[in-house]
């Protein structure tokens, strides 16, 4: 079994205490990986260890032009062991290997892009209305900046806070899930390599109510970088306005994926199957309610389903493979209590609706069957909470102004889609859904050049794109008399 050990201070260690808990294999069932299980001890040598590389070591001598062409140099090093990772990634969460290796050959990006930001960022001279007086802008970096992440798509996520973290000249601790601390631990080998001096990126692994709250708490941190869910999201923004963090939030969502009746169906099947099934419906931006017009709703769901019920099932690491494990055994429990959920609550299950088994996935496994709802009326529980799972909940609606209305009905607003030729319905639709990102007659588009976030409990500020550097810089006033 691999045995790993936490990156703090350039250093290879393991955690204070010298426990270590168990990474499992989601398509197995097994434990693959031994990971150290922190504790406040750690977190403090962390925290410690990325304050004095920003007051006190090479790293604050360094140039912006430096800072870039080391954030470049690590974007080659993931490149050149993207396939490395994207398998490390799958043995740890189940993803398929075809997306997990397309995933980590476009990461390399986020270190490119801003990297080239680096030595971009520029103040201003204000015309200030005092007679004398010279003003100027600096924009500074916060400090200590912590990311905690969520299990899906470790390495992604930690992209969207480090490449623009280290472009503004923070230093940064990294906390990866619990269930999926493989793959961060790996890639510190890379920053280790790129030549980053100690102490800049620091790794500390364990569980989110031990370490987690220990860098929320902490003192010396200025920022907290988080994505996962809405509960942990409001847990650390309680806890880190008590010392004034700067505080991101990507959290969950229910994104609806509206189909009008002039939609180009075929392309639409598509994209909702992805949409929905994708990374075994495990993404924030899954498009979990499915809204079709009235007219289309029982033709378009038919093919729905017989596009899903062909989906192989099996082993992620085959490239094959259209739908693997769901990546932890509380989230196998989660899903199929969901399931009971809408069962119980009259919905109609048209497909799956419980575990998969059969011997293209084993017995050790958390599968479950790709899973389709109809009748859904939009106030019930699987149309309204993050079930974060392979379920589908199917709406019908009559008319445009019905299916904004249900699509903007949910506490959450991180992503919406909708299918349709009529270029006067996209300006409009796309003007009045309530969502941080908005896909027309496409999907599950990212971009390290576009901004992700979410509306109303789907986050707090966005990551991606020019302005998110913003979120790791501070701005200074100077005013000197002349
Ligand atoms: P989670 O909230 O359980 O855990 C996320 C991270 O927070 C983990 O590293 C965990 O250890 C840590 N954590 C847990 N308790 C903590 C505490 N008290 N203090 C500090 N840290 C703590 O979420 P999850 O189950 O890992 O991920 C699934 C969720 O993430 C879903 O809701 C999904 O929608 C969301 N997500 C959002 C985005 C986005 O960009 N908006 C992307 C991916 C996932």
């Amino acid at each position: 079994m691999q045995s790993y050990k936490m990156f703090i201070g350039g250093q290879w260690v393991d955690a204070a205490g010298g426990e270590q808990f168990e990474s499992q294999n989601p398509f197995t069932g097994k434990p693959w990986a031994m990971i150290p299980r922190g504790r406040q001890t750690d977190v403090d040598q962390a925290v410690l260890a990325a304050k004095s590389a920003f007051t006190t070591g090479p790293w604050p001598q360094l140039t912006p032009s430096d800072r870039g062409h080391l954030l470049r140099r690590l974007g080659d090093l993931i490149a050149e062991n993207a396939d490395m990772l994207a398998r490390i990634e799958v043995t740890d969460n189940g993803k398929l290997i075809n997306e997990m290796a397309f995933q980590l050959r476009y990461i390399p990006q986020w270190y490119y892009y801003f990297g080239g930001l680096a030595d971009k960022i520029q103040g201003a001279v204000i015309p200030i209305d005092k007679p004398q007086t010279f003003n100027f802008t600096r924009h500074e970096p916060l400090g200590v900046c912590v990311g905690i992440t969520a299990w899906n798509s470790p390495l992604l996520l930690l992209a969207y806070k480090l490449a623009p973290a280290l472009a503004a000249g923070n230093t940064f601790v990294a906390k990866p899930s619990e269930f999926t601390s493989a793959s961060t631990l790996e890639f510190a080998k890379l920053v280790e390599k790129a030549g980053f001096p100690a102490g800049v990126f620091n790794v500390v692994t364990g569980f989110g109510n031990e370490i987690g709250d220990a860098l929320t708490c902490h003192p010396d941190v200025a920022k907290i970088a988080f994505t996962g869910s809405e509960n942990t999201g409001r847990h650390i923004g309680q806890v880190a306005a008590r010392t004034f963090k700067k505080v991101t939030l990507e959290l969950g969502g229910k994104s609806p994926h509206i189909v009008f009746d002039d939609a180009e169906i075929d392309n639409a099947v598509k994209g909702v199957i992805s949409g929905i099934f994708a990374a075994t419906g495990q993404t924030c931006i899954a498009g979990s309610r499915l809204l079709v017009q009235r007219s289309i709703h029982d033709r378009f769901v038919e093919r729905i389903v017989e596009f899903a019920k062909r989906a192989k099932k099996g082993d992620p690491l085959l490239t094959g493979t259209q739908v693997g494990p769901v990546t932890t055994p509380p989230q196998y429990r989660k899903i199929l209590e969901y399931i009971g959920v809408a069962k119980g609550e009259g919905a109609t299950c048209v497909l799956g609706g419980g575990p998969a088994s059969g011997p293209e996935v084993g017995d050790g496994g958390y599968f479950v069957e790709p899973t389709i709802f109809t009748g859904v009326r939009n106030e019930m529980r699987i149309a309204q909470e993050e079930v974060f799972g392979p379920v589908l909940a199917c709406i019908p609606f009559d008319d445009e102004e019905e299916a904004l209305r249900i699509a903007n009905d949910t506490t959450y607003g991180l992503a919406a889609g909708f299918w349709t030729r009529d270029i006067r319905r996209v300006l409009r639709m796309s003007e009045r859904l309530q969502a941080g990102t908005v896909w027309v007659n496409t999907y599950r588009v990212i971009s390290y050049l576009s901004p992700l976030g979410g509306y109303k409990h789907s986050g707090i500020g966005r990551e991606n794109g020019l302005d998110s550097i913003q979120n790791y810089l501070q701005t200074k006033s100077v005013m000197i008399s002349t």
